[in-house]
C-alpha cells in the first residue's frame, strides 16, 4: 500500500515543531515525511535581535536540523521553495520539484515596508542569521569609520518601530554601545540612538505601566523616542520623518533598522492563495480555505482572536502550538481512522519582552513582571522552545543558562 507523503515547508518554530511531533506520532511505515528548508540549520528567530546587536554570537542562535530529526523517518531537503502548485499537488523548488499528499506551509514572514520609499534599499531588517551578521558588521564598520573621518552621523542609529522587535533590539543595542565605544575609543555621548514610531504609543497592546518601565529604562540608556512620528522615506543619509502634518525633517544616520511590520512569505502570494499582506486566514483546523490537505501555520497564517475580533499577532508561541495541532491532525488523517480532527485553540501563556540580557517586562500567567524576574522568565521561555524541539540535550547545548544576570 502507498504511504501518504507529508511535506513540511520551513524548519522554523512551526515547521520544526510539526516535524518532531510527526516523527514521534507516526511509525516508519505509516507515512513518508519530508522537511524542506533553505538552510541546513534552524535559527531562533526570537533571538536574532541579540545576534544583530552583537551581544550574542550568531552560532548561538542556530543549530543543525539533522541534530533534531530522526533520519529513519524524516527526509531533509535543503532547498528554496519557489511556488506551490496546489492543483498538481506539488512544490516547485529552486533545484527541482516535490509532490505531496499533505502539505504544511511554515515558511515564516518577511519585513513589511508599507511601500515606504528607500526602506528596501537603505534599511536593514532583522530577518535571519545572514541579516543579523550583516547588521552587526555594519554597526561595527560605522564605529570604525568614525575614527577615520570624524563624521558623527556614523554614530547615529535609527530604529523604525517601537513594537516588540524594535524594543527588544534597542535593549540589546544599548547594552552593546558602551562595549563598542570602548573598542573604538569613542566618547559614548557622541552616539545617538533614535526610535521612530508612527503609532501614538510604544509596545501597543502591552500594559501601560510596563511600557512606562521599558521607555524610562531605554531613555536612561540613551534612546530618544519619536512617537506618533512616521518615517516618510529612507535615504543613504538617514530617514525623513514627520509628525502629523508637519514638514518632514531629516534624521541623519549611518544605520537604519526597520522593525515595524511583518507580512507572510512571498511564496503565499506567488502561489495564488487568497491572503491579507501575505497571510492566509486559515480555517479552524489551520487549513487553506477550500483545501483539505494544505495546512498553513506560523507567520504566514492568520488566526482571529474571537474575543476582540482581531488577528493574533504573529509569534513563535502561536507557531509552535499550531505545529503541535497540525501534527496531531495529520497523524489522524494519514491513519485514515476517521477520527474527528482537533480544532486549533490558542493558549496564550503570556508575553515577555527583553530589554537586554539583564532586564525585561512581561505578563506571565496573568501577572506583571519586570527587571531580573522578567529577564529570568524570558530565558526560561527561550529554553522551553529548545526543550520542546530537542529535549534536554538541546537546552544544554544551546540554552540560556546564565540565569542569574
Ligand atoms: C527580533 C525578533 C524577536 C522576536 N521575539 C519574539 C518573542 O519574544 N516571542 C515570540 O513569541 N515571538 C517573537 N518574534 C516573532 C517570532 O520569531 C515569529 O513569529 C516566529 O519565528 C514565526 O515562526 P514561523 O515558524 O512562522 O517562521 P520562522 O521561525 O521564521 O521560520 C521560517 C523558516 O522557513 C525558512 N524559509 C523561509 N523562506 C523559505 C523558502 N522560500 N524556502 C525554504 N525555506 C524558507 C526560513 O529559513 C526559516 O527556517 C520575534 C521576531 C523577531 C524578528
Amino acid at each position: 500500500m502507498n504511504k501518504p507523503k507529508i511535506v513540511v515547508l520551513g524548519a522554523g518554530y512551526g515547521g520544526l515543531m510539526t516535524t518532531v511531533r510527526l516523527q514521534k506520532l507516526l511509525g516508519v511505515n505509516e507515512a513518508d515525511i519530508v522537511l524542506i528548508n533553505k538552510h541546513d540549520y534552524h535559527y531562533e528567530t526570537t533571538w536574532l535581535h541579540e545576534a544583530s546587536a552583537g551581544t550574542l554570537h550568531h552560532d548561538r542562535v542556530r543549530y543543525t536540523i539533522s541534530d533534531v530529526i530522526n533520519k529513519s523517518k524524516v527526509q531533509f531537503i535543503q532547498d528554496t521553495v519557489e511556488e506551490i502548485k496546489k492543483e498538481e499537488k506539488k512544490v516547485v523548488l529552486a533545484n527541482g520539484e516535490v509532490s505531496y499528499d499533505y502539505l504544511v506551509v511554515a515558511l515564516g514572514g518577511e519585513s513589511e515596508t508599507f511601500g515606504i520609499k528607500g526602506l528596501k534599499e537603505y534599511a536593514f531588517a532583522i530577518a535571519n542569521v545572514n541579516a543579523a551578521r550583516q547588521i552587526r558588521e555594519h554597526i561595527d564598520y560605522q564605529f570604525a569609520t568614525f575614527q577615520l573621518d570624524k563624521n558623527e552621523d556614523c554614530l547615529s542609529i535609527v530604529v523604525g518601530g517601537a513594537g516588540f522587535t524594535g524594543i527588544e533590539f534597542l535593549g540589546e543595542l544599548t547594552n552593546r554601545v558602551p562595549e563598542l565605544c570602548k573598542e573604538y575609543d569613542i566618547d559614548p555621548k557622541k552616539v545617538k540612538i533614535y526610535c521612530v514610531e508612527a503609532a501614538p504609543m510604544v509596545l501597543p497592546g502591552f500594559d501601560p505601566e510596563l511600557v512606562q518601565y521599558a521607555t524610562a529604562l531605554l531613555e536612561k540608556k540613551g534612546v530618544e523616542f519619536h512617537i506618533g512620528t512616521a518615517i516618510k522615506e529612507c535615504t543613504p543619509e538617514g530617514v525623513l520623518v514627520a509628525k502629523g502634518e508637519n514638514e518632514p525633517e531629516l534624521i541623519k544616520a549611518g544605520t537604519v533598522i526597520w522593525a515595524a511590520g511583518v507580512r507572510g512569505n512571498a511564496v503565499i502570494e506567488k502561489s495564488g492563495f487568497d491572503a491579507m499582506r501575505g497571510r492566509v486566514k486559515v480555517d479552524e483546523y489551520l487549513r487553506l480555505p477550500g483545501s483539505d490537505n494544505i495546512f498553513i501555520i506560523g507567520d504566514s497564517s492568520l488566526v482571529i482572536n474571537e474575543e476582540i475580533n482581531r488577528p493574533y499577532p504573529p509569534t513563535a508561541q502561536i507557531a509552535m502550538q499550531q505545529g503541535e495541532n497540525v501534527a496531531k491532525n495529520l497523524a489522524k488523517l494519514t491513519r485514515g481512522t476517521n477520527e474527528e480532527l482537533e480544532k486549533f485553540v490558542f493558549d496564550n501563556k503570556g508575553t515577555v519582552c527583553s530589554l537586554g540580557d539583564d532586564d525585561a517586562i512581561g505578563v506571565v500567567f496573568g501577572k506583571k513582571v519586570t527587571g531580573y524576574k522578567a529577564s529570568f522568565m524570558k530565558k526560561m521561555v527561550d529554553n522551553r522552545a529548545l526543550f520542546l524541539i530537542g529535549g534536554l540535550p538541546l537546552v544544554l547545548k544551546k540554552g540560556k543558562l546564565n540565569l542569574y544576570k
